[in-house]
């Protein structure tokens, strides 16, 4: 009884997350930006779409959301405070509003700061939270629209999940993070350890995603920042790496 999250590889690094509620095989996609491969994981999983969740308006997480709709005739959910500049939205949620899939259930969490009106979903069965472009692996999304005291607000909300969590982000930028990372905290074992796990990944030809919330609060430099400064210097050296 719980959320199945897949990686859907779509345009030059971005994912979507095909997810699926064991109990009833309810199915939902996260961020459907290109139509085709979306369409084909989705009838690859049987043909079943009940449920289409947006992180944030950029096209690269929301460009194929009309063609998936028309296709499966599924409901789209995002953000209230964006409704003006995503897709048609069936339903506009915010903070704390409950997005069922089946039996199960996510939690819409505010996470402003890549975009003014960023949220994130979290499903407690499975422990999968959709990250979008707040929280990658070994990263996270950049300032284009808020300030670092907003990121780190949110990332704030986001280090209080389990440590099972799995962390269902929106691109696949791990190993250039990784760099960044290595050349603030070259001696932070699980840094190293987490490099070493995502190189062979990448190696093998898989996914480094999802990671889990354990993982990225022991490696991730950005959710090691202990105040609002720290981040904002963090995340400026990011910027010019
Ligand atoms: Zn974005
Ligand atoms: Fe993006």
């Amino acid at each position: 009884m719980s959320i199945i999250a897949t990686s859907v590889a779509i345009l030059k690094d971005n994912y979507a997350w095909l997810l699926r509620d064991s109990a009833t095989g309810a199915t939902a996609i996260v961020d459907p930006a290109d139509p085709a491969p979306v369409i084909a994981a989705i009838e690859a999983a049987g043909g079943r779409l009940d449920l289409i969740l947006l992180t944030h308006h950029h096209a690269d997480h929301v460009a194929g959301t009309d063609a998936v709709r028309d296709r499966f005739g599924a409901p789209v959910v995002g953000a209230a405070a964006d409704a003006h500049r995503l897709p048609r939205l069936d339903r506009a949620v915010t903070e704390a509003d409950t997005v069922p899939l089946g039996a199960a259930s996510a939690r819409v969490i505010d996470t402003p700061g890549h975009t003014r009106g960023q949220i994130n979903f979290f499903f407690a069965d499975g422990a999968v939270l959709l990250s979008g472009d707040t929280l990658f692996s070994l990263g996270c999304g950049r300032l284009i629209e808020g300030n670092a005291a907003e990121m780190f607000a949110s990332l704030e909300k986001l280090k209080a999940l389990p440590d099972e969590t799995l962390v269902c982000c929106g691109h696949e930028y791990t190993e250039s993070n990784a760099r960044f990372a290595l050349s603030v905290a070259p001696d932070n074992a699980a840094l190293r350890a987490r490099v070493a796990e995502a190189a062979a990944q990448r190696a093998a030809g898989q996914p480094t995603v999802p990671s889990t919330m354990g993982s990225e609060r022991a490696a991730n430099p950005f959710l090691r920042a202990p105040d609002v400064a720290a981040f904002a210097a963090l995340r400026a050296a990011k910027d010019k790496f």
